[in-house]
């Protein structure tokens, strides 16, 4: 059997990037795991995985993890820049170190994470970059302010490197989810955002799994290198907003 490439992940210790982990590594990849908690990443106990302490803030610790790990298993064949917070709250009184949080994060993170692979994918004429968005990328939620502005970013960044990229056969799709069920919601510190947003999804009957949203990395990731699935954007049936 031919061996797969390496397939690497930011924020891949819990939520939608660990079930992506397990999506490809069952799948037959090797897997470089990357994310603050190592304990988390570990207890995966996933095979052929370079697990890295990585934090997307840090540039250096991106591009280190990745030489590490493509010295051991060949180049990184797929990126999902996942590793976001949401630091979701009611503009008018949230305190400004929370929007540099998620603004460094969500928006230079991901460019730290794309820079790390980028030109290699482009030298081998091959590759595919999986950029985490939202539903939020898309349009505006009530106190969503500064967390939809890091998703509007995702979203025209990867237009973008979808262009200049597509004529070097690198692969752009951006994943914009609604409610999936994670660990995202322990980001929000503002307890009444927190309660309405817990009611609204009540509401619509909960949030969907990430394995599900895996899954469909999984089946865009596998499709041939000619063919792109631009865009994949999934909530549950009843979030109609
Ligand atoms: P989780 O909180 O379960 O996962 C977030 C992941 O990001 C964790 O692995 C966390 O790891 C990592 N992370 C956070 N900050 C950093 C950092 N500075 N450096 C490295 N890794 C970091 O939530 P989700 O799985 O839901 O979130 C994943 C992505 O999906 C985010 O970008 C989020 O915005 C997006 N999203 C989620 C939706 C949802 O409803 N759940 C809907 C739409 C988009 P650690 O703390 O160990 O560093």
């Amino acid at each position: 059997m031919e061996d797969k490439p390496l397939v690497a992940i930011t924020g891949a210790s819990s939520g939608i990037g660990e079930a992506t982990a397990r999506a490809f590594s069952a799948a037959g990849h090797p897997v470089l795991l990357m994310a603050r908690r190592m304990d988390r990443m570990e207890a995966l106990g996933l095979p052929n995985a370079v697990l890295r302490q990585v934090d997307v803030r840090d540039r250096n610790a991106i591009a280190a993890a990745v030489r590490d790990a493509e010295a051991e298993f060949g180049p990184v064949d797929m990126m999902f820049a996942n590793a976001g917070i949401a630091r979701l709250a009611d503009i008018g009184r949230q305190p400004p170190e929370e929007w540099d949080e998620m603004i460094d994060i969500n928006t230079k993170g991901v460019m730290n994470t794309v820079h790390a692979v980028m030109n290699g994918m482009m030298d081998r004429k091959r590759g595919t970059l999986v950029m985490m968005s939202s539903i939020a990328g898309r349009k505006v939620y009530p106190d969503h302010t500064v967390y939809c502005g890091t998703k509007y970013f995702v979203h025209a960044v990867s237009e973008s490197l979808r262009e200049y990229l597509s004529a070097h056969d690198v692969r752009v799709v951006v994943v914009s989810p609604g409610v999936i069920e994670t660990e995202v919601l322990s980001g929000v510190l503002d307890q009444e955002t927190l309660e309405n947003y817990k009611n609204n999804k009540v509401k619509m009957g909960g949030g969907i799994g990430a394995d599900i949203v895996a899954d469909l990395i999984l089946n865009a990731y596998r499709l041939p290198q000619k063919a792109l699935v631009q865009e994949i954007c999934l909530t549950p049936t009843r979030q109609s907003y």
